[in-house]
C-alpha cells in the first residue's frame, strides 16, 4: 500500500519525531499551523477516524494517552487544539488517520 504516513513510520521518508512508543508516532507537521503543530499517528494503518472499529479503538486510546506526554513534551501547558480531518468534506489529504496537536498561541474560535 501506497501510504505516506506508513513510509514515515518506517523512516522510509525523514520526519522530525517528537514521540514515539509501542503503538503510536509523532512528528513535526511539514507545514505547520500554529507555532507548535505535530501530528500523531497510529503505527498500524487505519484510514481515518470514520473506520475505528471495536478492535482498532484501543489503539486509538493509546494516541490519547499519548498525546498529554506529547504537549508536556512541545511545552503546551497553556491549552492547545486536537483535530483529526475526515475525508472529502473534512479536507483529509493524507489517509492515514492522524490528529494534529495545534498551539503555542491562542488558537482561533473558529473551527469550521
Ligand atoms: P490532513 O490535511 O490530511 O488533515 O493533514 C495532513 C497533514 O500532513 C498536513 O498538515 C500536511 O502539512 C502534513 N504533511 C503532508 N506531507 C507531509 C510530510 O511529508 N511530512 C510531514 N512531516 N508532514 C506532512
Ligand atoms: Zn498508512
Amino acid at each position: 500500500m501506497d501510504c505516506l504516513f506508513c513510509a514515515i513510520i518506517k523512516g522510509d521518508i525523514p520526519s522530525k519525531k517528537v514521540y514515539e512508543d509501542e503503538y503510536c508516532y509523532s512528528f513535526m507537521d511539514i507545514n505547520p499551523q500554529a507555532p507548535i503543530h505535530c501530528l500523531v499517528v497510529p503505527k498500524v494503518h487505519i484510514a481515518s477516524a470514520d473506520e475505528i472499529t471495536a478492535e482498532s479503538a484501543p489503539i486509538v486510546a493509546k494516541i490519547f494517552e499519548a498525546i498529554p506526554k506529547i504537549a508536556a513534551e512541545l511545552g503546551l501547558a497553556d491549552g492547545y487544539r486536537v483535530i483529526t480531518n475526515v475525508g472529502e468534506n473534512g479536507c483529509q489529504s493524507v489517509k492515514h488517520i492522524h490528529f494534529h496537536i495545534l498551539g503555542g498561541k491562542k488558537l482561533s474560535e473558529n473551527m469550521g
